[in-house]
């Protein structure tokens, strides 16, 4: 078995019981002084080097090598949902109406690991190992990634390479998912105002019918990803929510669309952003209406780089073995704050295999029952200590049997 899956199963009690103490004491986002401190502590007691309230907060733990060298970063997302947990298990939130339904104490219990492994062999390394423990990803448009880099989590000294893993419901333990370039969509919000003018159901001639100018502006905002979007790049336009009007008889005086914008590369992401503007001014001055337009940018799309990309899967097959690894053929039109730190630095954000198997069944992420499969943490834990050999060890480990 490969060296680093033998030293992480030796971790896999206490990954099990960092995971469950984060589970039970979930914290939603902006809010994990409690996570950030049971972390920061337990690091602490290694002798590792801690630097907690990064961009709120945040918490750095770093390994210096032996030797200087690169420097790689790998992160985690530390904060819950506002989901009332319905796992049954017990180990379940006892927060009420906040649980860990997206996996996040996975992942903030497979890096405090990672961190702890690699600090018992920072003589081998060349170079610094940052690991990012960040606030509210699930909190667009601002999330909790933007704040650290703000607050300089990439410098001093600075991150050459950077890599994420994220709980996958819907893939087997023992495999990983990962797609060279576009991983995430960006996503993106459009709320518009159409204003018209008000009146008597029986009199349209001394009115602007508000409700009529909102359906031409719906279906014209769906000509934008049919007509103007490459078909090979992905995205979405969903109008989600349609308000207008009072009572049968009165003629609407204004109409709010609130819309939900999925892309998978920039160039699509401006073009859809100008193209609404276009259509809505177009629209409603053909038909005598007003608008207002607010649009929110949220995450970018995350965007994996090549060369990191290629690192991963060859930590995977070497620690998981040849066929572990599943090239994703679709984006996915979620988003993840991860690609905050991609568009700064070049990295790569991999699936890691966490479905249920047994008689339990595996609902998704978000949903109050889900739940992971804990076999995962340990590979987590040997995925990224492998990658940081590749990128930092100045000779392999004696590879194990
Ligand atoms: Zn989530
Ligand atoms: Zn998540």
């Amino acid at each position: 078995m490969n060296y680093w899956r033998q030293q992480a199963n030796n971790l896999s009690q206490r990954l099990i019981e960092i995971r469950r103490h984060l589970h039970r004491y979930p914290e939603l986002g902006y809010k994990e002084f409690e996570t950030a401190r049971y972390l920061a502590q337990i690091l602490r007691q290694e002798g590792i080097e801690v630097r907690e309230h990064v961009g709120g907060t945040g918490l750095v733990a770093t390994i210096r090598g032996a030797s200087s060298g690169r420097t790689i970063a790998l992160r985690a997302d530390m904060d819950a949902l506002p989901i009332q947990e319905k796992t049954g298990m017990p180990y379940a939130s006892i927060v009420s109406g906040v649980s860990h339904a997206c996996g996040h104490d996975a992942h903030s219990a497979i890096l405090a690991c990672t961190a702890m492994l690699l600090q018992r062999y920072r003589r081998k390394l060349a170079g610094t190992v940052k690991c990012i423990f960040q606030p509210a990803e699930e909190c667009p448009p601002l999330g909790g990634a933007k704040p650290m880099i703000d607050a300089g989590v990439l410098a001093d000294p600075p991150v050459d390479a950077i890599y994420a893993l994220h709980t996958a419901p819907n893939l087997p333990v023992g495999t990983i998912g990962i797609a060279y370039g576009p991983m995430m969509a960006a996503s993106d919000r459009a709320k518009i105002k159409i204003l018209g003018e008000g009146g008597h159901g029986s009199a349209p001639q001394q009115s602007v019918d508000a409700v009529l100018v909102a359906a031409h502006t719906v279906v014209a905002l769906q000509s934008i990803v049919s007509r103007n979007i490459d078909p090979h790049s992905a995205a979405v336009l969903t109008v989600g929510q349609l308000q207008a009007g009072y009572r049968y008889n009165v003629i609407a005086d204004m109409a709010v669309l609130d819309c939900t914008i999925r892309t998978t590369d920039v160039h699509s992401r401006q073009l859809i952003q100008d193209k609404i503007e276009q259509i809505v001014d177009g629209v409603t001055r053909a038909m005598g209406a007003r608008y207002e337009l607010r649009y929110t940018l949220g995450y970018p799309p995350a965007i994996n780089d090549t060369v990191a990309v290629d690192q991963v899967i060859k930590a995977a097959e070497v620690v998981l073995g040849e066929d572990s690894v599943r090239i994703q053929e679709k984006t996915s039109l979620s988003g993840e704050d991860f690609a905050y730190f991609l568009e700064q630095v070049p990295g790569a954000f991999f699936w890691m295999g966490s479905r249920l198997e047994g008689d339990r069944k595996q609902y998704p992420a978000h949903h109050p029952a889900f739940d992971l499969n804990e076999a995962m943490l340990p590979l987590g834990v040997a995925m990224f200590c492998q990658i940081v050999e590749q990128e930092l060890f100045r000779e392999p480990l004696a590879g194990g049997e």
